[in-house]
């Protein structure tokens, strides 16, 4: 089992609380993004690096995403979890349904599960519950990743 307080614990570290150039307040702009009031500064936060990385770059494997940016590959995994990039169709790798193992896109428990562990779909935790891919993992193609914003996949 995974650790979650421990990685939302680090994610919170990682956010940014004060400009790194003049220490000055910094504000949320949007997709991870912060700016300083008083020098206008960028900077990102995990999310955001992902986020930036794969607008520039494209789709492209966890593993490169993750040497690219310099996010953990259990951050990218969390944020998999929380459903906020997925793994699409046709990838080597899936995510693993917690209660019965299937392969799942994003997400904690496969549709099946998720309905026997609360007897309807329209639970609490809908954000656990994750798509099974419609082919079973292609070993030709690689991971790869997108991800959710506002309710848009990109
Ligand atoms: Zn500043
Ligand atoms: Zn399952």
């Amino acid at each position: 089992m995974e650790d979650k307080n421990y990685l939302e614990k680090l994610l919170i570290a990682n956010k940014h609380v004060k400009c790194e150039l003049c220490g000055g307040k910094i504000y949320y702009l949007d997709s991870g993004k912060y700016k300083c009031r008083s020098c206008g500064n960028e900077t990102l936060d995990d999310f955001g690096k992902v986020k930036a990385f794969l607008d520039q770059c494209g789709a492209a494997p966890a593993s490169v995403v993750s040497q690219a940016t310099g996010v953990s590959p259990e951050i990218i995994a969390y944020f998999l979890k929380k459903g906020r990039v997925e793994i699409p169709e046709g990838s080597k790798y899936y995510l693993k349904c917690e209660r019965c193992g299937c392969s799942i896109r994003y997400g904690r428990f496969c549709v099946e599960c998720a309905k026997e562990l609360t007897g309807s779909l329209q639970a609490m935790f809908n954000e656990d519950i994750g798509e099974r891919p419609k082919h079973e993992p292609n070993p030709e193609m690689s991971g790869r990743m997108r991800h959710y914003e506002k309710g848009i996949w990109y």
